[in-house]
């Protein structure tokens, strides 16, 4: 198969994807785009119906939703890992089931949900493991793979622990070490599914951070599920609110979290605030306290 013609893609040494450090100039198509996408496991309700979204270089979304909203699914059929029973799932273009898996491993960095260290390996030999898409079965890694990895290594801030085993790291070490690894791959995009599930507030500032860096200064395109909304919030260009296998909602923050919709799609009361640097948060509120039962005569 024809390996695709990336929209604004260099020809980088090693004959993939170019290089993160953001000399690459954003490119007006979409890395991501499901359109009228509606995806089924069986004959029942679709996991996903009739869903448009459509992520460009430079932007980070944030697609959110109650649990089973369909927010998995969507990055599956991204990935091509699904089929679309109607509609397109395309990445940079190209039906998403037609890209060879080491091209689209080239061009589309994943960090899936849930990954524990399998092997007894270093953090330098898990990060040299994103670069095998480049490197395919018999190329030996040369200079250029080299210096993808030592970049991918500073730009998550793992380069110190590069000699470490991957099974001594911290849950937040170990999500910038698989971050690392999914940059070793000099992706244009990134599919991240729940990246700081299990990360206190410092590292999972920390994450989104390097995230927003990534989308603003290497032009990535980046596609984050997440149920922590008001980190999201505060992070990304726009929330895709998911509910029902469809977009209830897709737009900026400022206009998604908007209390009665919330509300309705969480079945839960929830109020809006805003906070001093601007940004809107979202707050459940407390049930109401039980009215004390009457004494029994
Ligand atoms: P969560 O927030 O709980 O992770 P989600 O929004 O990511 O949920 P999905 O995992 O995409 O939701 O699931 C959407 C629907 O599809 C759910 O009803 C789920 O039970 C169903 N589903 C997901 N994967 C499969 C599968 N492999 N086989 C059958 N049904 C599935």
């Amino acid at each position: 198969m024809d390996e695709p013609v990336i929209p604004g893609q260099g020809e980088s040494s090693t004959g993939g994807a170019k290089n993160v450090s953001g000399s690459m100039s954003a490119s007006a198509g979409a890395v991501f785009e499901l359109s009228g996408a509606t995806v089924r496991y069986g004959p029942l309700t679709p996991a996903v119906d009739a869903v448009s979204l459509r992520v460009r270089r430079g932007e980070c979304v944030a697609l959110v939703g109650p649990n089973g909203a369909g927010k998995t699914t969507v990055l599956r059929a991204l990935l091509g890992l699904v089929p679309c029973a109607s509609g397109r799932a395309l990445a940079l273009g190209r039906d998403a089931r037609a890209w060879p898996r080491d091209a689209l491993a080239r061009v589309v960095g994943v960090v899936a949900q849930r990954e524990e260290p399998a092997f007894p390996i270093t953090v330098r030999e898990a990060v040299e493991m994103g670069r095998y898409a480049h490197l395919g079965a018999w190329r030996a890694m040369g200079p250029a793979d080299r210096e993808a990895i030592a970049r991918a290594m500073r730009r998550a801030d793992v380069a110190s622990l590069e000699d470490r085993w991957v099974a001594t790291l911290s849950g937040g070490e170990w999500q910038r070490v698989r971050i690392a690894r999914a940059l070793a791959q000099e992706p244009l995009g990134l599919v991240l599914d729940e990246p700081t599930a299990s990360l206190d507030l410092k590292h999972e500032m920390e994450l989104f951070e390097l995230i927003a860096d990534l989308v603003r200064h290497d032009h990535l395109a980046a596609l984050v599920v997440s149920h922590h909304i008001n980190v999201a919030a505060r992070f990304a260009d726009r929330l895709v609110l998911l509910a029902g296998g469809r977009v209830v909602a897709d737009d900026t923050p400022e206009r998604v979290l908007e209390p009665a919709r919330l509300a309705a799609v969480f079945n839960w009361p929830v109020a809006v605030h805003r906070l001093p640097d601007g940004s809107l948060q979202l707050y459940p509120e407390r049930r109401p306290p039980r009215a004390p039962e009457a004494p029994t005569p």
